[in-house]
């Protein structure tokens, strides 16, 4: 990370991301196959480039090649190999057409969505606004009330569409995105065989059917809201909710071991799909099954189908090109085989000596929070008692699991790539029910090793810093502290603040859902809280037409605010035993409080396609980086000292908010 490549002809204290990334964006900009680029992107291609190789290396039929290694290669031969012989593979889903087809009555649906599951998507995987797999998601959840016991999670789903709103919006985005979605399902029906006039009818059936399902999903402000999804029901009253749906059947054909409780995040939906099981037509339900195993299936099919999908995704994103064969096939190993790829990943670029160095910066920076605890005035000597304990009580996990997934029990051949997605998809679906019954399994992780990103997670009191993110530019183990820590350094302070913001504060030390505020406390940190929500609503400057409800990036924007000061703190303690100090000067005249704050607003430097801005405001609840780097600073009297920034200048905000 150069932070002297800064546009020189912009104020930092007129607009600091333009300060930090002009040059950098106007150098870089996006590639037609990508829907985003900047720092982060190159950085994915890097790693995306290493598993390639290893991927290469491990694709030729070998004897010599270890378990795993065969397993890797051998799925992205299949990928390749479908280009190559220019296949169309759909044979592969004929055993689940013919499923559909034969089911006779209603309650039929529960056993034939419990195969659709344990062969595409993810049913066990939750996002942001739903399950995207067809008609809900299931899989393990930790009891809220009590992390000892994992217990069966029920959620909304079934749109293909990225959300609720993308259905109910009348602007005219929504009216073409729902246009192409139409022309997507008519597109697979005709090459599944269906003529023109019923593939058109048909489709229209399935996006009205959406709908009705849209219509009652939760949004996902109130989806943040742990009290919100947090609705327990005994198996018998998870029937009483749903009596249409067959959920022996389908908890049968997932293989569910015995679960005597389930959350249900959202029960209007639950009660609103007990309707429309009984009131649509059998053949609506089949249709929007076959409909949904295609569009499942379709990225791993050849012959047009991927063009299809990808026609779709152009109008979603705004990418124009779909990116070259070797990716595409690579990314699908990292998300199905991600822990076979990591293991061999990490051996080529994470040494020890990364992990020793990441793991000291991850201590410096939870010490930092506890001097924040201690030293903020708003919050009481009890309240704070608490906050230290769970802040004691988080779990570092850096770079890789302890323990690597076992695949000995899966099949993977050279021969279809298809077969290959669904036999993934099975032993991850088993793997994920096996955790139900047991205590929450804290080493486990969420995301593969060569992964540009990280999180928190509040039931295992945990935050995972995978050793994808934890390489050049963001961390780099030659690199000097003070560009560590303003790039990695402010993610790792992130995460540990979604400990304790708006969402992460209400789950105490042992990670359960509970109280341990006193009420006032509370009061204080929900009018700060309202501050930053209040910040990040409205027009996002740069972007024409994008507009941001804070209150659903209110967790991330408070993580982006704390996460800052608490990598600047632990800096400044770690210069200072160094005997060196923020104000110290570099060859080119920039403090070492500057190159921090510019290392920051490097690290988020990044162009998003229009398209593709306008969905994330919608459906994705971390701010766009323009405001992850001009909000943050604005907040901060730190940087205005950085830079000698004026009241009145925009980088100087009137009212500054700041929970940690
Ligand atoms: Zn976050």
């Amino acid at each position: 990370m150069d932070v002297t490549r800064v546009n020189a002809s912009v104020n930092p204290c007129d607009d600091f991301y333009e300060y930090a990334c002009g040059v950098l964006n106007a150098a870089n900009p996006i590639p037609p196959d990508q829907t985003e680029w900047g720092v982060g992107g190159e950085l994915e291609a890097w790693n995306q480039q290493i598993l390639r190789d290893v991927l290469e290396t491990n694709e030729p039929a070998n004897a010599a090649r270890t378990p795993n290694e065969q397993k890797i290669g051998d799925f992205y031969a299949s990928c390749m190999e479908q280009v190559r012989a220019n296949a169309d593979d759909v044979k592969a889903l004929e055993p689940l057409m013919a499923r559909i087809r034969g089911m006779s009555i209603p309650r039929d649906i529960g056993a034939t969505l419990g195969a659709l599951h344990g062969a595409f998507g993810q049913a066990w995987e939750g996002g942001d606004n739903q399950t995207n797999a067809a008609i809900l998601g299931f899989g393990p959840q930790a009891d809220y009330h009590d992390v000892g016991r994992v217990i069966g999670g029920v959620d909304q789903g079934g749109l293909g569409l990225p959300g609720r709103d993308s259905y109910l919006e009348n602007d005219a985005a929504s009216k073409t995105l729902r246009r192409s979605y139409q022309t997507l399902i008519e597109t697979l029906l005709q090459k599944d065989g269906a003529p023109i006039e019923e593939a058109h009818r048909d489709a229209v059936a399935v996006l009205r059917l959406e709908t009705a399902m849209a219509r009652a999903q939760m949004d996902n402000i109130s989806r943040r809201d742990p009290a919100k999804v947090d609705n327990r029901y005994s198996l018998t009253e998870l029937k009483a909710l749903v009596p249409a749906f067959d959920w022996d059947g389908y908890f049968r054909a997932v293989g569910a071991p015995d679960v005597p409780l389930y959350e249900v995040s959202a029960p209007a939906y639950f009660k609103r799909l007990n309707q429309l099981l009984t009131s649509e037509d059998l053949e609506v339900w089949k249709t929007y099954l076959r409909v949904h195993l295609l569009l499942g299936a379709a990225p791993y099919l050849g012959n047009g189908w991927r063009d299809a999908e990808f026609g779709f995704m152009k109008t979603l994103t705004g990418q124009p090109q779909p990116p070259p064969d070797w990716r595409r096939c690579t990314d699908a190993v990292d998300a199905h085989l991600g822990e076979a790829l990591g293991e061999v990943y990490v051996a080529h670029v994470f040494p020890p000596e990364s992990k020793v160095r990441a793991k000291k910066m991850v201590k410096d920076i939870e010490a930092a929070m506890g001097r924040d605890i201690d030293a903020v005035a708003w919050m009481q000597s009890d309240t704070k008692r608490e906050a230290r304990r769970k802040l004691a009580a988080v779990m570092d996990k850096v770079g890789y699991p302890d323990h690597w997934i076992d695949y000995g029990s899966l099949t993977i051949t050279r021969e279809s790539y298809p077969v290959n997605v669904e036999r993934a998809t099975a032993f991850e679906l088993k793997r994920q029910l096996a955790f139900v019954g047991k205590p929450l399994d804290r080493t486990q992780w969420a995301m593969t090793p060569p992964t540009v990103d990280a999180y928190e997670d509040p039931q295992t009191n945990t935050i995972n810093f995978p050793a994808g993110i934890l390489q050049p530019p963001y961390f780099d183990a030659q690199a000097d502290d003070v560009v560590n820590y303003g790039a990695e350094g402010a993610v790792v302070g992130h995460e540990l603040t979604h400990d304790f913001d708006d969402q992460g504060r209400k789950f105490d030390v042992q990670g359960n859902l509970r109280d341990w505020w006193s009420a006032n406390d509370a009061r204080q940190y929900e009018q700060k809280g309202a501050c930053i929500a209040n910040e990040y609503s409205g027009a996002v400057p740069g972007v024409a037409g994008v507009k941001q409800n804070g209150k659903l990036t209110q967790g991330e924007d408070t993580a982006d605010n704390g996460g800052i000061y608490l990598a600047l703190s632990a800096l400044a303690e770690d210069l200072k035993e160094q005997g060196k100090s923020l104000d110290q000067k570099d060859a080119h005249g920039l403090s070492n409080l500057q190159r921090f704050f510019i290392a920051y607003g490097m690290s988020w430097c990044d162009q998003i396609r229009p398209e593709a801005a306008r969905m994330m405001v919608l459906t994705n609840p971390h701010s766009m980086p323009v405001l992850r780097v001009n909000n943050v600073v604005g907040n901060m009297p730190e940087f205005r000292k950085a830079f000698g920034c004026k009241a009145g200048q925009p980088m100087v905000h009137a009212t500054t908010c700041r929970v940690w």
